[in-house]
């Protein structure tokens, strides 16, 4: 049986700039939905949303581990979002699968470069979204000014639904426009709240923010305009469904504020995440290529429907070894079963399923439509990869991946190393799809390639980490932009075997030439080996 209805489930990011406070306020969701016991408490234990050291040492979040919460009888998976702009294919990979995202903004700050650009990526695949305006108790802190910068820069349809009462160390509780209460917060952990009328000061002001939010929702519903212009109230009901609708739509932007560190405003960040955030059947259905016929197809989060899922995040993990998040899409699968992963064409078991709390991880027999799990013993199984029912095969539309733009020559410190770094560079290129390693043929030295300086710093020191292996590297050349010349779109046709039949597909792959010779491995590492020399026409 399922735990939670799939109307009841939300898949939600958050994203922000670095330092807008991703990780505070991930922390102050997981203490007040009662899986984190006290707050601070995942800056000790193992498991955290931050799941490798450096990422703490740097104060970035590189990793997109999601984790499992429950609010007010729903399940609320959330998605880590990175925010550092090297790791832009991170974001992306978890923008596919999630459903809608939380935007955190420094209410000082407002919107700084990197959250335009993550901005951007989640426009382009269609993601609804709520911002919050956090460190509300800063100073310099403006609500007013980061809802402008949202409208100017993010040509956002920024809609308030609270405003803050006071600033900087003045700010005491929010102000709620669909009901038009205030709520003031009494204690340092924010779980006592005073819910009270308007402050007089604010209420002229609150009175103008209602009304531009009901103009926001009937524009964007004839029935609500209608009465509307008819001079007739909203009823707060209305106003809520008029909201829900409009930012699943994404043409509006609910915007909310609060002070995570101070414990303030997270609890009516995921009320709202609640009302105004889609479930996975609020959100247009996958689309695929079906295996067998090429024929295009979609998959609607139903649990009856054949079971497909992407693979978005692979992980090494201390206690279990390989991990593969996946998000499903539809049907469900059972620990201890078979998936077909149609990107490589292999048919892979299933171990155990494991679903993430902030500070435990529980082991669960069945995942279901619309959820997001993590399998162990997907050893073929890589990052954007679908796996599906073996007797209803099916591509799913996955995520793109940019091209490395910078590269390096590595080399290990000892010569005993040598061995041991090939094997852990694999690993990692199979963790990290813009992270890339091969031999120069002129020099023979062993190059490692990716998405900018800190990328590939983090490799080097993930080397150590993680596989003992030391290593000095060159100076970094930002290599492929300079030499492409001209891309070339070619399809490959390719048979191959499975299960005893014959199973046809073709790969369209766009290829720039910027190493010559390099197609047939390029486009073979893609499908997994499974294409014949032949088959591949000729792209240097
Ligand atoms: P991330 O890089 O977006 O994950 O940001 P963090 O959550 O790590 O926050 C960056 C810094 O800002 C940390 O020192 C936090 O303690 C601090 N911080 C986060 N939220 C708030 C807030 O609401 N108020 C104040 N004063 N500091 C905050």
């Amino acid at each position: 049986m399922r735990a939670f209805p799939l109307e009841k489930t939300r898949n939600i990011g958050i994203m922000a700039h670095i330092d807008a406070g991703k990780t505070t306020t991930t922390e102050r969701i997981l203490f007040y939905t009662g899986r984190v016991h006290k707050i601070g408490e995942t800056h000790e234990g193992a498991a955290t949303m931050d799941w490798m050291e450096q990422e703490q040492e740097r104060g970035i979040t590189i990793t997109s581990a999601a984790t499992t919460a429950q609010w007010l009888d729903h399940r609320v998976n959330i998605i880590d979002t990175p925010g550092h702009v090297d790791f832009t294919v991170e974001v992306e990979r978890s923008l596919r699968v999630l459903d809608s995202s939380v935007a955190v903004f420094c209410a000082k700050g407002g919107v700084e470069p990197q959250s335009e650009t993550v901005w951007r990526q989640a426009d382009k695949y269609g993601v609804p979204r709520m911002a919050f305006v956090n460190k509300m108790d800063i100073t310099g802190a403006d609500f007013y000014n980061a809802v402008d910068m949202m409208k100017d820069r993010l040509k956002a349809n920024a809609v308030p639904i609270q405003l803050p009462i006071g600033a900087e160390s003045e700010f005491i509780g929010i102000v709620d426009l669909v009901d038009m209460k205030a709520r003031v917060y009494k204690d340092d952990l924010g779980q006592e709240i005073e819910v009270t009328d308007i402050p007089e000061e604010l209420k002229e002001k609150a009175e103008e923010y209602r009304t531009a939010l009901i103009e926001a929702v009937a524009e964007n519903d004839e029935e609500l305009m209608m009465k509307y212009l008819e001079g007739e109230e909203l009823t707060q009901e209305e106003i809520k469904l008029g909201l829900r609708k409009g930012t699943i739509d994404n043409t509006i932007v609910p915007v909310l504020c609060g002070s995570a560190y101070k414990n303030k405003g997270i609890q009516m960040l995921l009320d709202a995440v609640i009302a105004y955030m889609p479930s996975p059947l609020d959100i247009p259905p996958i689309k695929g290529t079906l295996v067998e016929t090429g024929e295009e197809a979609v998959r609607k989060a139903d649990d009856n429907a054949p079971f497909s899922a992407l693979a978005f995040k692979i992980m090494a993990d201390p206690y279990v070894g390989k991990l593969a998040f996946f998000r499903v899409y539809s049907g469900t699968l059972d620990a201890g079963s078979y998936v077909f992963n149609s990107t490589k064409g292999k048919k892979e078991r299933v171990g155990r399923i494991l679903q993430m709390h902030a500070n435990k991880r529980e082991e669960i027999s069945r995942v279901y439509a619309g959820d997001i799990a993590a399998a162990v013993g997907l050893k073929n199984t890589a990052t954007g990869d679908t796996l599906c029912d073996e007797n209803n095969e099916i591509l799913l539309e996955s995520m793109e991946f940019p091209e490395p733009v910078i590269r390096v020559a590595i080399e290990p410190k000892t010569r005993a190393g040598q061995e041991k770094m090939g094997i852990a560079l694999a690993k990692l290129a199979e963790e990290d799809p813009t992270f890339r390693t091969y031999t120069d043929e002129e020099t023979s030295q062993v190059i490692i390639a990716g998405m900018g300086e800190l990328h590939l710093e983090i490799i080097v020191d993930r080397l150590l980490r993680e596989f003992k292996v030391e290593a000095n590297i060159g100076k970094p050349q930002v290599a492929y932009r300079e030499t492409i010349t001209k891309a070339t779109d070619i399809e490959a046709k390719f048979a191959r075997q499975s299960g005893g039949r014959g199973q046809y597909g073709h790969v369209k792959i766009k290829v720039t030439p910027q190493e010559p010779g390099a197609g047939y491995e390029f486009i073979n590492s893609i499908v997994g080996g499974a294409i014949p020399r032949e088959y591949i026409p000729a792209v240097d």
